[in-house]
């Protein structure tokens, strides 16, 4: 761990060394115990201390003068910029982003994404938007950013031709997601990235389902990687937090557009996040193992028309999945055969320990009735193939309780469906 106390830098209690060095040959999982712990306090304790300020003080009038040169992480300046505890999760996120040069935190997943679409782009400029984002990316495109003048057109992210048609000359930015909210289409990201930057656009991605764990967006092309920290990074449904982490020639852009923003985020929630960070690898794997086990259940539960789960072999996107990826979580879905929206809710109100709610990525279970209709404006929904009844869906976000418990409160689910 390199640990550089400089303390002709600032203070010295918040100098941290950014990402690289010799850290650099350590495996991800590793890197998830090892970063952001090359701060001064490192040599005292393990995590950083809470730093609860609006205000830093300074040791005298020529540091307070020194402080405004720069704007790095590791130098106090003012609350808004942070302190050891947001700096230390920055540096441990960039970390584990193969290509990343710096991390910028968001006070949410959504103003993470929307904090870096105003980063990249200007009235005037056409953003692509993947049909399959989540759906309030969607809104924003329909809104603020309409607003300020810039343009959106939705696109098929499953269909490269009619992606490649899309561009325009003022094309300036492509967002993408993978796999695709709630109905989990896995798309080609190095190809939609490389048309991308072939055409001078930026590629952004929302990678909150795989984590650089599972999915290095940059190393897979994109520019510039977004993860909603509030899912898996948290980990325990106790915080709202994201981020974006970019090479060279975003990092910059994106930190300046946070901080004219106003974009902060409170050093307890960074300090929650850096404690799920350490226990993501482990997390991350039992709820991939639970979550096929139950994929695979309901492959053979005849009220089960599609199970939409890229990790498991013979699902929609498992070839890219396997492909691309390097790990997965515990989130997918599955549409009911020929079952309407009432069995579909007798379903989900019987269950006990799966809990009803937005949101993913806890230790805890959750299930939710989705409907795409509404979300989609380019992919149809029941896809080509399917039934016209089957299209009632339900997203199941597996957490750490037993596999076995599970499929028994699913099988009570199905029970009380077919008896309404
Ligand atoms: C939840 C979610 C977000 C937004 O995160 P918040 O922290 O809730 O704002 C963004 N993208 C995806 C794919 C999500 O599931």
């Amino acid at each position: 761990m390199g640990r550089r106390p400089d303390h002709a830098q600032g203070t010295g209690i918040g100098t941290l060394s950014m990402a690289g060095g010799d850290d650099s040959k350590q495996t991800p999982a590793t890197r998830l115990v090892t970063g952001g712990r090359s701060g001064d306090f490192a040599e005292s304790v393990v995590n950083p201390p809470v730093w609860r300020a609006s205000t830093h003080l300074y040791a005298n009038v020529a540091a307070l003068r020194e402080g405004v040169k720069t704007n790095e992480d590791g130098r106090f300046f003012y609350g808004r910029r942070g302190s050891p505890t947001q700096w230390s999760l920055c540096e441990a996120l960039t970390g584990i982003e193969p290509g990343a040069v710096g991390t910028v935190l968001y006070p949410s997943g959504l103003a993470a994404i929307v904090g870096s679409l105003m980063a990249v782009l200007r009235s005037g400029d056409v953003l692509l938007v993947a049909d399959n984002t989540y759906d309030p990316t969607r809104n924003t495109a329909m809104g603020i950013l309409k607003r300020f003048g810039i343009e959106h057109r939705f696109f098929d992210p499953l269909d490269l031709v009619a992606y490649d048609a899309a561009f325009c000359d003022r094309t300036r930015a492509v967002m993408l997601e993978v796999p695709g909210s709630l109905t989990m289409e896995v798309c080609d990201i190095p190809t939609l990235a490389r048309i991308a930057r072939d055409k001078g656009a930026v590629s952004l991605v929302d990678n909150t389902w795989a984590t650089s764990l599972g999915f290095p967006a940059l190393e897979r092309g994109c520019d510039i990687a977004i993860t909603a920290l509030t899912k898996h990074v948290g980990g325990h449904s106790d915080l709202m937090l994201g981020a974006a982490s970019a090479g060279e020639r975003w990092y910059r852009p994106l930190r300046m557009g946070a901080q004219q923003l106003g974009h902060v985020v409170s050093p307890d929630d960074a300090a929650l996040a850096l404690r799920g960070l350490r226990t993501m690898a482990v997390r991350l794997e039992r709820e991939t193992a639970s979550a096929l086990a139950i994929a695979e259940w309901l492959c053979r539960r005849e009220e089960v028309a599609h199970v939409l789960c890229p990790m498991l072999p013979g699902s929609p996107g498992h070839d890219l999945w396997q492909r691309d990826f390097t790990g997965g979580c515990g989130l997918f879905s599955f549409v009911l055969k020929g079952r309407d929206d009432a069995a579909r809710c007798r379903l989900v109100d019987a269950l006990e320990l799966f809990g009803i709610g937005y949101s993913w990525g806890g230790f805890e279970s959750l299930a939710l009735p989705f409907d795409v209709e509404p979300v989609r404006s380019r992919m149809a929904w029941p896809k080509a193939g399917w039934g016209v009844e089957d299209r009632y869906a339900i997203r199941l976000s597996i957490g750490l309780e037993d596999a076995k418990d599970l499929i028994a409160d699913l099988e009570r689910g199905f029970d009380a469906m077919d008896k309404g």
